[in-house]
């Protein structure tokens, strides 16, 4: 039999000084750190990476559901409208720019 032992650090810190302290409201396991005296998630949700955002993007571009968009990638459609709002805002930005340069 193999075992692994896995030991958490503290995220701000990085001491291994920390003791489970139950959960959030999200069933997510919180850590207390006896160093620095935070608390925090133990293992947070991983954040997309800039190239999964323009997959998300794409798919959204040839005017797929933002419903369907949320089922194919499992991602809140609440974050998909927030980047297509920051996508639309950067892009709008862009054209004036190019605009007042005379750049069509
Ligand atoms: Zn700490």
């Amino acid at each position: 039999m193999i075992q692994e032992t896995i030991t958490d650090t503290c995220h701000v810190c990085k001491s291994t000084n920390i003791v489970r302290n139950g959960t959030n409201r999200y069933g997510k396991a919180q850590y207390h750190c006896k160093d620095c005296g935070v608390y925090r998630v133990l293992k947070p949700k991983l954040t997309s990476s800039e190239t999964e955002q323009q997959t998300v993007l794409r798919a959204c571009l040839e005017r797929s559901s933002l419903r369907g968009v949320e089922r194919i990638f499992d991602i809140a459609r609440q974050t998909v409208a927030q980047w297509i709002k920051a996508y639309v805002e950067t892009t709008a930005r862009n054209q004036r720019e190019a605009r007042a340069c005379g750049i069509r």
